[in-house]
């Protein structure tokens, strides 16, 4: 049986960043830039008014003074927007707004709050300083600056720039398709009424969750019987997809088909792996695709995602940390253990004077959902520890 980290490092060499794509502007929020953004414009593109104000040339206004204003002719107005701005003449004002082109002729703005109207006039209060808010082409970025940087996820302020050059698109490696099959007699679609020996297919709804929240598409979801004939259909509605996650039939029981029917396409490149939930995690590939046949329990099914899965999908988007990161904390109360695998236990962290404090949750069946919610963090229990005492230091991985 392979261990976690043996696991997760099979897992991560097998998995490679998607090909490069132009992709929306929208669309590529929270993906990686797979190339640098290189500016092929002045920004801003020309000198344009930082205020409302009036246009004016320094040596015109310098000196005035409350009491001693400079009056100058009002020449015109130039609006944001404006094509072809006119020349200021020698000795007159022009009225601008923010943002619009400064007339040729024009080096100062002084704001409308520095001056006065008087008739025809312009009454210039206060001078400012020779150049003052105007705003120089190319101040903010120049052709060939290199704006945004290859390897970072594209946040709102990456779309602000994007959109400032005037781009539609950008290069991102793009999101995985992830097909979602669960299998079992069982189980009911939520809204749907249960008989009896009937639960609600959770693991679906989760898992399809957790690929949307890793940065994933979700490409096909089925559910299939526990029949060979129903999962072989169900592996044949999943060919144009990245990745294919199973969910449950993957164990040692009369109707665990998952590996078998996958061995007739693929290859399995190992099953079990030595944690706690999750042990009979399957991974194998089938001529590009690559098969997560993750366990049934829910808590098996949603730890093994995020132990296994969201890292290989991170690294299929070209994300640099593609593992949760972890913190040390002190255990607040003693956890027994069974050695052998590695344990990933629902609990929480949280931050105190004297450093992280862990707690583990009560209820620790693979089964059982209810302390998911309130979980966050999975506190790390080594495989060769009987128990850790109250006080021990422990390693949790911080859930989103
Ligand atoms: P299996 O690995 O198919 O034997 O399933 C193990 C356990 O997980 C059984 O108790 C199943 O009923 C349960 N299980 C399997 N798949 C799901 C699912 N999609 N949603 C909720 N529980 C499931
Ligand atoms: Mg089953």
């Amino acid at each position: 049986m392979l261990s976690y980290d043996q696991a997760l490092a099979q897992i991560l060499s097998a998995a490679l960043p998607l090909p490069i794509t132009d992709i929306p502007l929208l669309d590529a929020r929270g993906l990686t830039l797979a190339a640098d953004v290189v500016s092929p414009v002045f920004l801003p593109p020309f000198d344009n008014s930082a205020m409302d104000g009036y246009a004016v040339r320094f040596h015109d206004v310098a000196g005035a003074t409350l009491d001693n204003p400079r009056r100058l002719p009002l020449a015109g107005l130039i609006a944001a927007g404006d094509a072809a701005p006119p020349s200021l003449p020698d000795g007159a004002a022009l009225r601008i707004m923010t943002g619009a082109p400064l007339p040729p002729g024009a080096d100062t703005v002084i704001p409308i709050e520095d001056t006065e109207i008087d008739g025809e006039q312009v009454a210039v209060r206060d001078p400012g300083a020779f150049g003052q808010f105007v705003r120089a082409s190319g101040g903010d970025a120049a052709p060939g600056d290199t704006l945004l940087v290859r390897g970072s996820t594209v946040r709102p302020q990456e779309i602000a720039v994007a959109a400032a050059l005037g781009l539609r698109t950008l290069p991102v490696y793009r999101r995985p398709r992830v097909a979602i099959i669960s299998t079992g007699d069982e189980l009911v679609e939520p809204g749907h009424a249960l008989a009896f020996g009937q639960i609600y297919n959770s693991n679906a709804c989760a898992l399809a969750a957790q690929v949307a929240e890793a940065g994933g598409e979700v490409s096909v979801r089925r559910h299939a019987r526990d029949t060979p004939d129903a999962l072989r259909a169900a592996f044949d509605a999943c060919a144009s997809s990245d990745i294919i996650l199973t969910s449950g039939g993957v164990s040692v029981g009369e109707f665990d088909y998952v590996k078998a029917v996958w061995a007739e396409r693929g290859t399995l490149d190992f099953w079990q792996v030595a944690v706690r939930p999750g042990k009979p995690l399957a991974f194998g590939a089938w001529e590009g695709r690559r098969l997560f046949g993750l366990p049934g329990n829910p808590v098996a099914s949603l730890v093994t995602f995020e132990l296994f899965v969201r890292p290989a999908l991170r690294v299929m988007m070209g994300m640099a940390n593609p593992v949760r990161p972890t913190v040390t904390a002190t255990l607040a109360e003693a956890v027994g253990h069974q050695t052998g695998r590695r344990s990933f236990l629902r609990g929480t962290v949280t931050p105190s004077e004297a450093g992280w404090v862990a707690h583990a949750s009560a209820r620790q069946g693979s089964h059982q959902l209810s302390a998911l919610p309130h979980s966050n963090a999975l506190l790390v229990v080594p495989e060769d520890v009987t128990m850790l005492p109250a006080g021990a230091s422990i390693t949790a991985l911080l859930l989103g």
